[in-house]
């Protein structure tokens, strides 16, 4: 991974790759939203990469008896993301966001809330430790890393928009949320139901 930054004496990327593996407990898969998936797919094709892509946030309609697909998973491979190559990222322009983010994390600090943080454990960060207590100071991220901060804070208006979009739908009596389904009711659907992408930046779904 490569990663455009302000703070040369905080932080340099040594390409070392492994924030595009799962050694790291915050990225353990690849998560990305419809319209990232989309892309990703057909540039996996095209440069003949295998991606295996999974369903990580469904909400059900009982309405039209679908389920709709806020965000994807890709599964790493060998512990590995299936993009990376000799420790580069091959899809660097059309890299999800959550990656543009990077080293930048979000954490939850207690029920439902969440903070930013360093990812600490990229090597990167080892060289010039000392300096990383400056960011218990949050205006530390928006003064060395303002491009990744940009990024993250997209990550966080998706995931509101991703509610939004549901609300608005439900309002309009396009949907009916299925919050009142049994188990055995939701098992049905995940294996019966077709599935339609919630695109949150258009009025199709
Ligand atoms: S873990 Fe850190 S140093 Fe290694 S590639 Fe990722 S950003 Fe660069
Ligand atoms: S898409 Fe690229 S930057 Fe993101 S985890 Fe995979 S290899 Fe790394």
């Amino acid at each position: 991974m490569e990663i455009n930054f302000l703070g040369k004496d905080l932080f340099t990327c040594i390409r070392c790759g492994l924030c595009c593996s799962n050694q790291f407990e915050t990225r353990k898969e690849l998560l990305i939203y419809p319209e990232e998936a989309e892309v990703l797919i057909a540039l996996g094709f095209q440069k003949k990469i295998l991606v295996e892509i999974k369903e990580d946030l469904v909400f059900p309609d009982t309405k039209n008896k679908v389920l709709l697909v806020a965000r994807y998973k890709i599964k790493f491979k060998n512990n590995l993301c299936p993009f990376l190559k000799e420790n580069l990222c091959e899809l660097y322009d059309n890299r999800p966001i959550i990656c543009r983010a990077f080293p930048l994390i979000v954490k939850e600090k207690s029920n439902e809330e969440f903070e930013v943080v360093l990812e600490q454990s990229c090597e990167g960060f080892k060289m010039s430790k000392k300096n990383i207590d400056e960011f218990s100071d949050q205006s530390a991220y928006k003064k060395y890393f303002p491009s990744e901060l940009k990024y993250l804070k997209d990550v966080f208006k998706k995931e509101k928009s991703i509610l939004m979009k549901l609300q608005e739908m439900e309002s309009k009596g396009k949907i009916q949320l299925g919050f009142d389904m049994t188990k055995d009711e939701y098992a049905l659907a995940l294996k019966e139901w077709k599935r339609l992408d919630l695109f949150t930046d258009s009025d199709d779904f």
